[in-house]
């Protein structure tokens, strides 16, 4: 963990917090940017719209839409802040923050040198960011600016938005979405969790061949040609722990993959239940989940 300047205290940097768990009392300072203020600018092909780090990310994708500023609707009801976006490189439903990216602008806690970097030098990949980086701690992300090119089409590509016409508007689109998410998914408001708790892993095309061998149906979407993404949610429903619960802690019955808090489970209860999870996966298939959501301990971030 980095250490603040002067101050002497370990911190984290904390967006909306729905993507972390704090599995213990942490014992260091905890930063937040407020800053809420979005503009639009037009362009001949393109919107170019800042949103600094405090804005909602899902009130922005529906200021958007209602702008008739298409682009975002397919990352509608992500919960979260703008300046969170870029960290994990927020995804869903055929889309990422990457694809419309143009700036992210951070000032380095500790050097105090304010730095705007550009979306190619960002890092980004699947669920990913230069901004992941342990060396990147101290970079407190202040505002995005995404590209939105005038020039759409909506993608229709995953299930649940392929019954939707070719010429469906953004804002079909968008409810469609926020209808899925709403059907499949907890609202944290009513059930704690933070989302998909695992990220899809993504495997050699040589595994793949080994695992059909034995799960004939396993679903698989091509990386890069080498490389495959497999169903982590999938991976655990046939582990059977789809709707499992140990005491208070469990994986929500219309989804394997986003793990709940019942009542009062504890941050040792969760751990547990997480880790027999991925020992059972990784047993029956011998592949390894990773955590997507970040485990905040006493100390700092800490490993599954
Ligand atoms: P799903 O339909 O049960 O599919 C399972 C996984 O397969 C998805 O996570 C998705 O990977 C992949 N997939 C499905 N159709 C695909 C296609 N046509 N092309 C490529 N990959 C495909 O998925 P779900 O759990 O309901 O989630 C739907 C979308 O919402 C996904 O994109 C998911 O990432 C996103 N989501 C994210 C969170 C979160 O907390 N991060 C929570 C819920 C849903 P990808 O994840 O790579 O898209």
């Amino acid at each position: 963990m980095v250490k603040l300047n002067g101050l002497g205290n370990e911190f984290f940097i904390l967006g909306g917090g729905s993507n972390v768990s704090f599995v213990e009392d942490y014992d260091g300072q905890i930063i937040r940017f407020e800053g809420k203020r979005v503009s639009v600018t037009e362009k001949e092909e393109d919107w170019f719209v800042e949103a600094e780090a405090g804005v909602n990310w899902h009130s922005l994708v529906q200021y958007l839409i209602n702008q008739d500023i298409p682009g975002l609707e397919n990352l509608a009801l992500i919960p979260g802040n703008c300046g969170a976006a870029p960290v994990q490189n927020i995804g869903a439903y055929g889309s990422e923050f990457s694809d419309y990216c143009y700036q992210v602008h951070t000032t380095d806690l500790i050097s105090r040198k304010y730095h705007v970097f550009d979306a190619i030098d960002c890092n980004f990949g699947y669920r990913n960011s230069l901004f992941k980086e342990s060396a990147n701690k101290a970079l407190l992300i202040t505002k995005v600016v995404l590209k939105l090119p005038k020039l759409w089409r909506p993608k229709l590509s995953y299930h649940g938005l392929n019954g939707l016409p070719v010429d469906a508007t953004p804002k079909t689109v968008m409810e469609k979405v926020i209808q899925i998410r709403n059907n499949k998914l907890p609202d944290p408001k009513s059930l704690a969790n933070s989302g998909s708790f695992f990220k899809n892993p993504v495997i050699d095309e040589e595994e793949v061949k080994r695992l059909r061998q034995t799960y004939s149906d396993i679903p698989c979407y091509s990386v890069d040609g080498t490389k495959v993404k497999l169903s982590a949610g999938w991976l655990i429903e046939k582990a059977g722990f789809k709707g499992a619960r140990v005491g208070d802690v469990g994986t929500y019955i219309n989804h394997a993959l986003v793990v709940v808090n019942y009542n009062k489970a504890t941050g040792a209860d969760l751990l547990n239940f997480v880790r027999s999870i991925r020992d059972k996966v990784q047993l029956m298939f011998g592949v390894t989940l990773e955590n997507e959501v970040l485990l905040m301990g006493r100390d700092g971030l800490i490993t599954l």
